[in-house]
């Protein structure tokens, strides 16, 4: 199969104008993060929305032939709810109140032919986790965002990372003042247990790695 670059992929993105909240650099070390793991077992994303950061695990994925699961209930985080500050009027579904990022997120999938690598789980992370038992090669953890469900993802999924394995966490911010302290607590508690070694912070994307 021949190899797509970072560069490749990212022009892609930007041509088709993915929607996602995911800087260049975060999307790269996510990339590189998958690639070099994802050949020793599946990975799993808890957030997928329009599927940006689907598309740069998943291609790493596709590479390693492995798989990718993507967990979202794709009705939206708080802060996506209408009336609030990341609301995009383009994902409400036929109801005209609800979000529904699900069929943005197909076409994505589609478009940039990761069919056969993501298997969306169309589900709240804490059911999903219920009756999870595969060992993962990395799991990045991008759902919701307030202090109780950073924490439970943070925590509940960092225990099926297999050793030698990464957890990679979204929107880490150490002073409040810059943003939510939800995934910063997860980091933190997961760190206290003392399974994971922090390996780098890029922008606002921390990468662990499981002893
Ligand atoms: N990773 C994405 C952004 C994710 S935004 C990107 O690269 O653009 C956060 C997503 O988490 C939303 O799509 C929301 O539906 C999902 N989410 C929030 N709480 C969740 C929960 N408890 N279970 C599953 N998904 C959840
Ligand atoms: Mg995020």
């Amino acid at each position: 199969m021949k190899s797509t670059t970072i560069a490749e992929l990212q022009h892609k993105v930007e041509q088709h104008q993915v929607k996602g909240f995911l800087a260049d650099t975060e999307a790269a070390a996510l990339y590189a993060a998958a690639l070099s793991v994802s050949g020793q077992g599946p990975c799993l994303e808890i957030g997928s929305y329009c599927g940006k950061s689907t598309i740069f695990i998943g291609s790493a994925c596709k590479q390693r032939n492995s798989v990718l699961f993507a967990v979202d209930h794709h009705r939206g985080s708080e802060e996506h709810q209408p009336g609030e500050e990341y609301h995009d009027i383009d994902l409400l579904d036929d109801s005209g109140i609800a979000l529904d990022s699900l069929p943005i997120f197909r076409k994505n999938i589609e478009l940039f032919d990761l069919n056969d690598t993501v298997v969306p789980v169309v589900a709240n992370s804490d059911v999903a986790v219920k009756a999870w038992q595969t060992p993962l090669a990395l799991a990045f953890i991008d759902g919701g965002h307030s202090h109780q469900r950073s924490l439970a993802d943070c925590l509940t999924w960092s225990h099926h990372v297999q050793s030698g394995g990464i957890l990679a966490i979204h929107d880490i911010f150490t002073a409040p003042e810059d943003g939510g302290q939800g995934p910063y607590l997860g980091l933190q508690a997961v760190l206290e247990r003392g399974q994971f070694d922090w390996r780098e912070t890029i922008d606002s994307l921390a990468i662990l790695v499981r002893r």
